[in-house]
């Protein structure tokens, strides 16, 4: 198992796929420990790093997964399988804005593209259970949405590091969720419903 997840780590790091980095993960699996969460519902499969190690939590635990591209969805359930977690993995091949999921969930993780996480937000809350969690992750995105937007270079990386910014006045003001804010891995929220 563990040699999987070493595995894992290495092709990410070999193909720049952006798992969720160290003390990110650890963050959530204790998060996810120790607020007895049992359903969750991923957006950004990627390889399926992070619902791999969710899953290995509490055998309980499910967790439905969202991934858009083809050869990352095929990975993702490859390695799943793997894992002998197919039976609590559900890796769903979809854009999460083109789909509707019925089910409600302790835990919403968002960790797909970051421009979108105001829609992802808005449109997933409605999953939640009453007492769930909405996590996000790469708020900082590698310290850019602290850095003066002068100074960076690229016009593309500009425009997510502003919808970044935008998302978290939108979790600032929410009237809805109450949101905490931490500069643990990638940065990563905790919002609750009030
Ligand atoms: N959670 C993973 C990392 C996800 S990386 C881990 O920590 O192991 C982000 C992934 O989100 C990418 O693979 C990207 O293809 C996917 N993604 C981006 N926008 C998406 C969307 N709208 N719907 C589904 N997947 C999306
Ligand atoms: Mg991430």
């Amino acid at each position: 198992m563990d040699l999987l997840i070493k595995q894992i780590e290495e092709y990410a790091s070999e193909n720049n796929i952006p798992i969720m980095q160290k003390d990110g993960i650890l963050f959530l699996l204790d998060f996810i420990n120790k607020n007895k969460i049992k359903n969750i519902l991923e957006i950004g499969t990627a390889i399926g790093y992070s619902s791999i190690r969710m899953a290995n939590v509490d055998k309980q635990i499910t967790v439905t997964t969202i991934e858009r591209d083809e050869e990352r969805y095929n990975i993702a359930v490859e390695n799943i399988n793997n894992a002998g977690l197919s039976d609590r993995i559900n890796v769903i091949f979809s854009d999460a804005l083109d789909i509707n999921i019925k089910d409600k969930f302790d835990l919403i993780f968002i960790d797909a593209a970051k421009g979108k996480n105001i829609e992802f937000f808005e449109k997933y809350k409605e999953c939640l259970n009453p007492y769930g969690y909405i996590i996000t992750d790469n708020l900082s995105f590698h310290g850019l949405v602290d850095e003066n937007i002068s100074n960076i270079k690229s016009r593309n990386v500009r425009g997510l590091v502003r919808k970044i910014r935008r998302y978290i006045d939108f979790l600032k003001t929410n009237d809805e969720y109450e949101t905490f804010f931490y500069q643990i891995g990638d940065g990563i929220s905790v919002s609750k419903k009030k």
